[in-house]
């Protein structure tokens, strides 16, 4: 694997997200130059949170216009770029028309994205933001794993336009990916692929990742009556833009890799929030018990029908970590500093509506 020019601009896709603008941050403390593609450079106010990051560090960034289902969108901000991050793709579940809304742009911008690097000279190395929805589709999917652990050698065959069309629209930008990679030898590809990202924003205010959307219902009362027993991976969102990073510059890396700090579950995460707000806030403390769910889910969630229950629900989630600290040496933070430090920030801007 060739090593990365850190002089070299470096091209990070979707700059403004959750994930990525921790990356951002992290690139631009290192004193790198930054092509930071986002949808609406007219919208100021968003893109001054990432101008104000590039005061207080050594690099620099530029702003580039570039939208995920735009051929050629991408040319301009990978000019002259050893190092490419692919971490944009829409991330809800709340969608009317999922082929739309989530297939289209999570492939075709992966298409967009790589063929611009096959007709781009000075790339040598593509991090693909995928996920562990590319891994696994349903919690009872484990049953199939020898190991009893999800790896980076599991693929998620199981979800589809109609059950968990934001993990079916992952495996297909991620399939994709490593297609047009197999098709060339000029650059490298290495994937991130992390479980459900929590903690604090760059940006709080303008966050649209799900990520946040469970926190604020968390805390908000939604789930007062209960938590479905849904187990998951949990990963701190500084925890990974380090392995982006780590996986942009370390010459060893090579594959897939799994970053996921912590094999817990929606319980768990409220529970790590009750000994400091549990008395302030109506976080839940227990389980909604799964005949309810049956009965109830679908009224309720469109996400909660009864093929989801039936596949996930009071099912083990394990993820195995073990490739991502030994070539990318990541060290995951406490789950509990996570979620602290995520809630406290919903609190001091007013955001638990
Ligand atoms: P996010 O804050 O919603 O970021 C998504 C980014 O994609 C935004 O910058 C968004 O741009 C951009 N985007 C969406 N559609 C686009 C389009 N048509 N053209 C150009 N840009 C577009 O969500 P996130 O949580 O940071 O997600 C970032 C990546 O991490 C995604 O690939 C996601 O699948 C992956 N991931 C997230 C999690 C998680 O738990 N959060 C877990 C595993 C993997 P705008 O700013 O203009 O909206």
């Amino acid at each position: 694997m060739k090593e990365i020019d850190k002089s070299k601009p470096v091209m990070v896709t979707g700059a403004t997200g959750y994930v990525a603008e921790w990356l951002v941050k992290l690139l631009l403390d290192q004193g790198m130059t930054v092509h930071a593609t986002v949808r609406n450079p007219m919208n100021k106010e968003k893109l001054s949170v990432l101008e104000k990051l590039a005061e207080e560090a050594d690099g620099t960034i530029k702003f580039f216009k570039a939208d995920l289902l735009h051929p050629h969108s991408f040319k301009e901000a990978m000019e002259g770029c050893e190092l490419v991050y692919h971490t944009a793709s829409p991330f809800f579940l709340d969608v009317v028309d999922p082929k739309e809304e989530l297939v289209e742009p999570a492939l075709r911008g992966t298409q967009n994205v790589l063929e611009q690097a096959n007709e781009t000279e000075s790339v040598q190395r593509v991090v693909l933001t995928s996920s562990v929805a590319a891994i696994y589709g349903d919690n009872i999917d484990l049953k199939k794993s020898v190991t009893g652990k999800f790896t980076e050698k599991d693929w998620n065959t199981t979800s589809s336009l109609t059950h968990g069309a934001y993990m079916y629209s992952k495996i297909l930008a991620e399939r994709e990916a490593w297609k047009i990679y197999d098709a060339q030898d000029r650059w490298d590809l290495v994937v991130i692929n992390p479980s459900f990202v929590m903690g604090p924003a760059i940006d709080p205010k303008h966050v649209t990742s799900e990520s946040f959307k469970l926190i604020k219902k968390m805390g908000n009362g939604t789930f007062k009556s209960g938590l479905p027993s849904l187990a998951c991976g949990v990963v701190d969102v500084r925890d990974v833009a380090i392995a982006h990073f780590r996986a942009g510059i370390f010459t060893g890396v090579e594959g897939r890799y799994i970053v996921s700090g912590h094999d817990a579950s929606l319980l768990k995460m409220s529970t790590e929030l009750i000994p400091v707000y549990g008395d302030s806030y109506p976080l839940p403390t227990k389980l909604v018990p799964k005949w309810l769910l049956w009965f109830l889910g679908p009224m309720m969630d469109k996400s909660l029908s009864r093929r989801f229950i039936r596949k996930n629900i009071g099912l083990r989630c394990i993820m195995d970590n073990t490739k991502s600290k030994d070539d990318l040496k990541m060290i995951y933070r406490p789950m509990h500093e996570t979620m602290q430090e995520m809630f406290q920030q919903l609190i001091d801007h007013q955001l638990l509506k």
